[in-house]
């Protein structure tokens, strides 16, 4: 118990310097997927065309697969996505057990447990591909919309502060779709925040982790990449 507070503790204090963080995680749960981040793109990307036209598999939802699943996992993506319950990573990405580590927040953005949990992905799993999804209609972004613009962030619920910066570059571009601009930069910002963090640079520069922004439409069931600057 007192090895794992002080893990605990000093995770957040690497956290806070920015510096990468020694394992709190066993071994024994490490496994590599043997997969590019383009191949792992490449596969989410197929799973949301057979969600789109409805011809989704769910092909590792039985029993055999969970008894596969119990010595390990090695997902071959990240997904940060919203909490909205008309945006579910596994459905829209036609994926069953094993294959998505997700981290769901409202407005998808990067919070300290958020970031601590990719990085156990990354650095553990050795996931090799982190999607921020965004999505229409996002309530989070519309709240922060509404709240943001003020001196200062600190008295903002976390949600909507860690949306402002989105907003605020929104306000700055102009343009009649104020909300639906946050809605994409919003995921632009979160993408360069995991793209610069001192957990991730080093294997975004070697190539072995890619990062993407993505929003999701709510009818067509479609994801779309979004271009980074
Ligand atoms: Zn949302």
């Amino acid at each position: 118990m007192r090895t794992m507070r002080w893990a605990l503790a000093s995770a957040a204090a690497l956290w806070i310097l920015g510096l990468p963080q020694l394992s709190i995680v066993s071994a024994a749960e490490k496994s590599a997927p043997a997969m590019s981040p383009n191949e792992a793109l490449k596969q989410l990307m197929a799973g949301n065309r057979r969600f789109q036209t409805d011809q989704t598999t769910h092909p590792v939802l039985h029993s055999q697969k969970r008894g596969e699943l119990v010595g390990g996992q090695s997902p071959f993506a990240v997904i940060l996505s919203c909490s909205d319950s008309r945006v579910p990573p596994e459905l829209i990405f036609d994926q069953g057990l094993g294959g998505l580590f997700v981290v769901r927040v409202a407005g998808n953005t990067v919070t300290r447990a958020g970031l601590e949990s990719i990085d156990y992905a990354v650095s553990q799993l050795g996931t090799p591909l982190i999607m921020v999804l965004g999505h229409e209609g996002c309530g989070a972004v519309k709240g922060a919309v509404a709240q943001c613009g003020g001196e200062s962030t600190a008295k903002l619920p976390e949600i909507f502060a860690n949306i402002c910066p989105a907003v605020n570059r929104a306000r700055k571009a102009g343009g009649s779709r104020l909300e639906s601009t946050a809605i994409d930069l919003n995921v632009d910002e979160q993408v360069k925040i995991l793209e610069h963090s001192a957990l991730f640079k080093k294997r975004v520069a070697d190539g072995s982790l890619k990062v993407v922004g993505a929003r999701y439409q709510l009818e067509s069931g479609k994801v779309e990449l979004l271009d980074g600057d």
